[in-house]
């Protein structure tokens, strides 16, 4: 494999938040966590010993802007085609989280073994919600009717309702509830991973910075180690529902800086 052969890694800004079911804000996300990494505050380096600040194959592919709502699934989808035909892998900033369906649409295109795993304090499996298939709150419905996966593992669950329960029974999700935090075994996948990082499923305690804010989630820390221990090539990933407007004194922009060095570190390393 000559160097031009390896794969880059492109931050990929998705400032759409017109599907937020309560309030809008994640649109801003891609600037204000750009913000914070290119800041002085902090350096390139990851835990696991990426200098994101010298790497060649670390690149901000820009932002792909949804001109018209109705048509968001086909704008996000065809802007990760081009990127993702050109072997650069993609971590995407979302935007609300509804963004991760046609993200997912391109990826499946590009991996035919695919495991997703899906960190959120919501398992966003709604067939429907408030009138809109499309949703923040139903991208995973989508994915699994259109077989965007082999596998759907969702770690931080706590809001699960019988509609939930129906729509994880119905698509064989395994949906593991924070009730039984922490796992009895480790995490194993046997395919490529995607990484669906829904903000709030860190506890509002460390990331305040959301629209929905649900008490009981995860530590920085914990979410931190199971990016680090994922056993499989980490492919892609999409952090979204991160809202600037709900944060208090940069807590949660810092927080989402943090991990999106970590993944990117990941994600460079997954070859
Ligand atoms: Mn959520
Ligand atoms: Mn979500």
């Amino acid at each position: 494999m000559t160097k031009s052969d390896v794969f880059k890694v492109a931050l990929l800004g998705i400032p759409f938040d017109d599907n937020s079911s309560f309030e809008r804000g994640p649109a801003l996300a891609p600037s204000v966590i750009r913000e914070v990494l290119s800041h002085g505050s902090l350096n390139g380096s990851t835990e696991l010993g990426v200098n994101l600040r010298e790497s060649e194959r670390w690149l901000d592919a820009g932002d792909i802007n949804v001109a018209v709502p109705e048509n968001f699934i086909v704008s996000i989808e065809q802007g990760c085609d081009q990127l993702l035909s050109n072997n650069t892998r993609l971590l995407t900033l979302g935007g609300d989280h509804s963004i991760s369906y046609p993200v997912l649409k391109s990826y499946r295109k590009h991996f035919d073994q695919l495991t997703i795993l899906h960190i959120d304090a919501h398992s966003d499996l709604y067939d429907c919600f408030k009138g809109n298939r499309y949703s923040n709150a139903s991208p995973f419905a989508r994915v699994m009717e259109d077989g965007l996966c082999d596998r759907l593992v969702q770690v931080g669950i706590r809001t699960l309702n019988l509609h939930q329960e129906q729509q994880i029974a119905k698509f064989s999700v395994e949906s593991l509830e924070m009730r039984h935090w922490p796992l009895s075994q480790p995490l194993v996948f046997q395919h490529p991973v995607y990484l669906s990082l829904d903000i709030d499923g860190i506890d509002p305690a460390f990331a305040p910075g959301v629209s929905h804010r649900e008490p009981g989630g995860l530590t920085t820390r914990e979410v931190i180690n199971i990016i680090h221990q994922i056993n499989m090539p980490l492919v892609g990933a999409d952090v979204v529902e991160f809202n600037p407007n709900k944060d208090i004194d940069n807590m949660t922009s810092q927080l989402a800086a943090k991990v999106v060095k970590e993944i990117a570190g990941k994600m460079l390393l997954s070859i």
